[in-house]
């Protein structure tokens, strides 16, 4: 089954707003195994939008569209979809409504404007595709050869919501069991992209009959294994086996897959383990902070953090030694240790978390150059201790500090020690058991 896609507005045209919609229905629809055949932009006019869709149905028989669905002048693609089935535009009264009723309970004060009813007008015989997230909702036509446009707005997490609830099930449906292309993405941290082809071997080349693609980024090595010409269920199968061999070859350095992101993770593990964390954070400023409370429920273990970005904040809130600072400077191991632990004591939690390190682009030494960050973990002793097997050594609570080297300038560099850090709490909750009293 072939699918053109068309995505409109003058803002895609001129650069301002860069078109992702039609990446993701791209991608969507190979998973499907529908065939993506044509992809075309054009600008918000009646005219040059009824033209564009009338070539892509006359080719394909099957357009998706997105933009222009909105209560304003320049959102007109209802109305070239009416003019291209040549049906007039009537009003549908439960969108009328619906579009009321969401107007009062948003609180909006007054009648709803006279433009709103404007997203109630279809297509004659048009059905309605449900828009649970936002205003707008999208049409499907059909004409009588069965060939049909269905409409979703611009706003790209409307259009995903409502392409994966309404009108995914009918393609899968109507493009029935063929072979289809999916991907699976592995995320790792801590390692470049040469030293996992390195490791991998051969299976740099392919694993399983995939397709491997490594994706740096700043957040870590992602790796994307793909899957072509297999039928649905074999398709899972096989990326289910590649994860797996990537997973046995790599280890730990995979944190995790598709949608998730580090931050979720450490925030899972440390629910899980039953431990609270505290950060100080000197160069990234709160950045560290922020990806963790940036996941939703981080509040069962984030307690805060300390900005500590003055020596005179690490002295006086977090007790870390005058002596340390004038010696060693600001960025090093016994600092960022003392920052760890004194942020830890003060907020008391089980876990402190401290970054302290040089961003640039000035500040850097030859001994400390710039990217130069030391991130230290201090747990707690406060807990009970673990049952040990007899002969063991008793465990001692423990802090550990890394130094980093990160290139990049300094956004770069800033994300790359949050990253770090949240890669530090990873391994240290999962080693806790085997190193601490906890
Ligand atoms: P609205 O009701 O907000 O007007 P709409 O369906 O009319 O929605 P547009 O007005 O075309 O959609 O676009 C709304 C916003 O959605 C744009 O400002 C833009 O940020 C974003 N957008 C539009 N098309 C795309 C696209 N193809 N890819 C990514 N973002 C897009
Ligand atoms: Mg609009």
């Amino acid at each position: 089954m072939n699918v053109e896609i068309v995505t409109i507005g003058d803002e895609l045209l001129l650069g301002f707003t860069i078109d992702t919609n039609s990446g993701f229905l791209g991608r969507e629809l190979a998973s499907l195994g529908v065939t993506v055949a044509r992809h075309t932009t054009c600008g918000d006019d009646v005219g040059i939008i009824v033209e564009t869709l009338r070539e892509a149905i006359n080719r394909t028989g099957a357009v998706i569209t997105t933009g222009g669905l909105g209560p304003t002048a320049d959102d007109m693609t209802v109305e070239a979809v009416a003019k291209l089935f040549d049906r007039e535009l009537v009003r549908d009264d439960s969108i009328a409504q619906w579009l009321e009723q969401r107007w009062i309970a948003y609180a909006r004060k007054g009648p709803m404007p006279v433009s709103n009813y404007k997203q109630a007008m279809i297509p004659r015989g048009a059905e309605i595709i449900a828009n649970p997230v936002g205003s707008a909702p999208g049409v499907l036509v059909t004409d009588e050869r069965g060939r049909w446009v269905a409409t979703l707005p611009g706003v790209p997490r409307e259009a995903r919501t409502m392409f994966t609830e309404s009108l995914r099930p009918r393609i899968a449906a109507l493009a029935g069991e063929g072979t289809v292309v999916r991907s699976m993405t592995l995320h790792t941290i801590g390692v470049g992209e040469s030293s996992i082809a390195d490791k991998l071997g051969e299976l740099g080349k392919g694993v399983n009959g995939l397709s491997l693609a490594f994706i740096p980024g700043i957040a870590g090595v992602d790796l994307r294994l793909t899957s072509r010409d297999r039928s649905s269920v074999d398709t899972d199968a096989a990326l289910a086996e590649g994860a797996r061999i990537l997973r046995d070859n790599l280890g730990d350095v995979i944190y995790g897959e598709g949608s998730t992101n580090l931050a979720s993770i450490v925030v899972d593990a440390c629910r899980d383990s039953k431990l609270r964390i505290a950060v100080a954070e000197s160069c990234t400023g709160g950045m560290l902070g922020e990806h963790i409370t940036a996941v939703a429920g981080a509040s069962d273990v984030f307690h805060g953090g300390i900005i500590a970005y003055d020596n005179r904040v690490k002295r006086q809130l977090l007790g870390v030694l005058e002596s340390d600072l004038a010696e060693q400077g600001a960025v090093s191991e016994p600092v960022a240790l003392q920052m760890a632990k004194g942020v830890r004591l003060r907020l008391g939690t089980e876990i402190g978390v401290s970054i302290t390190g040089i961003a640039g682009p000035g500040g850097g030494t030859p001994e400390k150059p710039v990217g130069t960050v030391w991130i230290a973990v201090d747990v707690s002793e406060g807990r009970p201790p673990i049952p040990r097997p007899d002969g063991e050594p008793p465990i001692t609570p423990y802090a550990k500090a890394r130094v980093f080297h990160f290139i990049g300038n300094r956004d770069e560099i800033r994300y790359r020690a949050a990253q770090a850090a949240l890669d530090m709490i990873r391994r240290t909750v999962r080693d806790l058991p085997k190193t601490s009293a906890i």
